[in-house]
């Protein structure tokens, strides 16, 4: 049965959790190139302790969800946002079954219905190598329950379940949250998703392809866009 849902206009910042394992600060070269980089840079990476972007590993082995305490209808929702981010590159490749026959996999958690602070939509959680700023699995998200209940864009085609998993999605391929004002209603990684649904913003936007094209994609991807 069709539950109707309501819309919701609740401020739920998301925002993420993560470890990072340190390394001496013997690596003075390694560090004094990364922070030209990050000069050069901009802010939509996260940083490990030499300024260099955090990123997943660029592979065609598959990356694993498993999810766990999801309805049916919950679980629809999931793949399909992160069926998107799927869909821009042929370096990424999700699978939601456990392959016996391959080899040991990197696997992402998403566990659904965990007890959150009140303005906190869901937390991920990894460790980075240092030295080559690679995000470690397994990754670990966690989601606060009941957000499939929430509407979250205009013509109500998403939910904040959606939203909130594409926005935890792109931390595990090392994009930050974007909390300077400029971000609002152009990414996803804005901080405050109440701010962005009011700005038109529930899913990926054109910047948010772009940057997932332009580091997990092929070059040609990007003409086409
Ligand atoms: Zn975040």
């Amino acid at each position: 049965m069709l539950k109707s849902r309501k819309i919701y206009r609740i401020l739920i910042p998301i925002f993420v959790m993560s470890s990072i394992i340190g390394i001496p600060l013997s690596f003075s070269y390694m560090a004094v190139k990364a922070s030209q980089v990050n000069r050069e840079g901009d802010t939509r990476f996260f940083k490990n302790s030499l300024f260099m972007d955090m990123h997943s590993s660029i592979s065609s082995d598959p990356i694993l969800i498993k999810m766990k305490d999801f309805t049916y209808e919950e679980s629809i929702e999931v793949k399909k946002a992160i069926s998107q981010i799927d869909e821009l590159s042929d370096n990424l490749n999700y699978i939601y079954e456990n392959d016996s026959k391959g080899k040991p996999i990197r696997v992402i958690y998403i566990n659904n219905n965990v007890e959150l602070p009140n303005t906190i939509g869901g937390t991920t959680k990894y460790k980075a190598d240092d030295l080559s700023a690679e995000i470690l699995y397994p990754i670990e998200i966690n989601i606060r329950e009941g957000l499939i209940n929430y509407v979250y864009s205009e013509d109500h085609s998403k939910t904040l379940l959606a939203s909130v998993i594409t926005h935890e999605m792109m931390h595990t391929l090392g994009f930050s949250d974007l909390k300077t004002e400029k971000w609002l209603g152009q990414s996803i990684m804005y901080y405050n998703l109440s701010d962005s649904s009011d700005h038109g913003v529930a899913g990926l936007t054109e910047q948010d392809k772009k940057d997932i094209i332009s580091v997990y994609g092929e070059s040609e991807d990007l003409e086409n866009i």
